[in-house]
């Protein structure tokens, strides 16, 4: 269906080949906007959530071993889900923990600190948990994060990052930079930065690279194997719909998973599963990222992100949800500054390239904080980050470009 110029939401939602998809999950009463801090839950989850418990009441601990869906084996269920989203092969993913978890396991196998070489470069305004890990892979590893954390900011009176500053501070620490730790697309302004360049600067001055996904895996097209990026890790809770506290993700680059001269901590579930059961105390590393797991699976929060995948896989995959994204961010621009032209400003950058799915909204005539406030009120779920930002993203798996109208409708009439 062809759609004219300055299209309507109703036309845009009528011509949309995902519109379907919002009835696969149950949405909050109201307009949901904040699919970037928790995504909506399939109703297919809870089906796939009752199948696993089922088989708990039929068949005990056999459930482990037994059929298609034996939990020995669950977590390898969505690897290659999980490869198409993030753009690897099936074996440099696995499903295991929680995103802080897993950005300490991979940095205690990628930040490998020596007197001359020990620091880490992260954003000024990094996600607190992600400085926080950063910090204190620093100090356990006997160095001083006065010294060994660096941080690229943006400019002063600007948002956002510029490139040219990254590259620049990667290349200005060169033989001093052990790891650069970046986001794929910031959590605050919703800019996604240019991670293949990113890796490559890394690269070339001996650094290794890796990225928190937690606001691009399902959100903007990856490819993380032939970017070389050496890891990555990423929540599932997000743009992925888990559920709260969902389990994780993580990518080791193909290149490093046999070497056995990687540092890392291991546990059981890293072992070879023919002589797992065994309990053989010789350590027998799985020839996969799986070499990286330490426990058993929790099989209940994977089948709910396996209710989620299986839809991501049905509409099409990344490149459709994608394709989707940027025409409601198109209308979300054109909406904006139609009714709101000045009074809001969003900070995410404009080009397709460097930005998600996310705005970051600047109230500027009046108090955000009351604006905020009174959204809330009226049902629209979208959440504060202070200092004085307004997150609303428009999911396209299961925001209507309607939910886009109304929202912009909404804010202007309070901002008026
Ligand atoms: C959401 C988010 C987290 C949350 O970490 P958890 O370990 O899942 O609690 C961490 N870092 C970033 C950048 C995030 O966006």
């Amino acid at each position: 269906m062809s759609v004219p110029e300055r299209p309507t939401a109703a036309e845009l939602d009528a011509a949309d080949p995902l519109a379907r998809f919002r009835d696969e999950f149950e949405i909050p009463d109201g307009i949901y906007l904040v699919g970037n801090s928790l995504g909506a839950i399939p109703r297919r989850a809870r089906a796939y959530v009752n199948t696993e418990l089922d088989r708990w009441g039929s068949l005990g601990v056999e459930g482990h071993f037994t059929g298609d869906l034996a939990w020995k084996d669950y977590h390898e269920l969505v690897s290659e889900q999980l490869a198409r989203l993030v753009g690897s092969r099936p074996d440099e993913v696995v499903a295991m923990n929680a995103l802080t978890v897993n950005l300490h396991l991979l940095m205690i196998s990628f930040y490998r600190p020596t007197t001359t070489r020990h620091k880490i470069l992260i954003e000024a305004h990094a996600f607190p948990s992600d400085h926080f890990a950063a910090e204190s892979q620093i100090r356990q590893r006997g160095f001083d994060p006065a010294t060994s954390l660096i941080t690229v900011a943006p400019r002063s009176g600007e948002e956002t990052l510029r490139n040219e500053d990254i590259l620049s501070a990667i290349r200005e620490h060169c033989d001093s930079l052990a790891l650069v730790m970046l986001p794929g697309v910031q959590y605050y302004t919703g800019q996604a930065l240019p991670m293949a360049d990113i890796a490559a600067a890394a690269h070339e001055v001996g650094a290794h690279v890796g990225f928190d996904l937690a606001h691009a895996a399902g959100n903007i097209e990856l490819s993380l194997h032939d970017w070389g990026v050496d890891f990555a890790a990423w929540c599932s809770y997000k743009y992925l719909n888990s559920g709260p506290g969902g389990v994780a993700g993580a990518f080791v680059h193909q290149r490093h998973i046999d070497d056995q001269s990687i540092p890392k901590l291991v546990g059981w579930w890293g072992t070879n599963p023919e002589t797992r059961f065994a309990m053989a105390t010789e350590f027998d590393a799985m020839p996969t990222v799986e070499s990286w797991q330490l426990s058993n699976a929790p099989i209940l929060p994977l089948a709910a992100l396996r209710a989620s995948l299986d839809i991501i896989d049905e509409a099409g995959g990344i490149s459709a949800l994608r394709a989707k994204s940027l025409q409601q961010i198109e209308f979300f621009d054109r909406r904006l500054a139609e009714s709101l032209g000045g009074r809001v400003v969003n900070l995410t950058p404009t080009a397709f390239a460097e930005r998600g799915c996310q705005f970051a909204l600047q109230v500027t005539s009046g108090n955000g904080r009351e604006v905020f406030e009174a959204l809330e009120h009226a049902r629209v779920f979208c959440d504060w980050r202070e200092p004085d930002v307004i997150r609303a993203a428009p999911v396209p798996l299961y925001n209507s470009f309607d939910d886009i109208d109304r929202f912009v409708n909404i804010l202007e009439e309070q901002v008026a």
